[in-house]
């Protein structure tokens, strides 16, 4: 389930957001975040109302869950060290 379900950030999307969402899951098949799984949602780069292309990422639900959980606490996660070695690649996507 997503971060933000139970949010009001779904309403704050703009009207066409399927469809903008669509647009950047083909642009980046590939999280763009650990560049190894197949990216299922869609990420603001610089969290906030910006949903133009350039700021919107196609990124993996692990990623996107930590880096959800790293906005919500950029404090916090400024003193931890970095990130551990991303997951093994989905084996669906090793042969191209
Ligand atoms: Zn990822």
């Amino acid at each position: 389930m997503p971060a933000w379900s139970g949010s009001d950030r779904a309403a704050r999307l703009p009207r066409d957001w399927p469809r903008r969402r669509a647009r950047i899951l083909r642009r980046d098949p590939v999280c763009q975040v650990c560049l190894l799984a197949s990216s299922t949602e869609v990420d603001h780069v610089n969290p906030g109302d910006n949903h133009s292309d350039a700021n919107l990422q196609g990124i993996c639900a692990p990623c996107h869950a930590t880096k959800s959980g790293r906005e919500g606490g950029r404090a916090a996660a400024a003193r931890r060290p970095p990130a551990r070695r991303p997951a093994d690649p989905h084996p669906g996507l090793i042969e191209r």
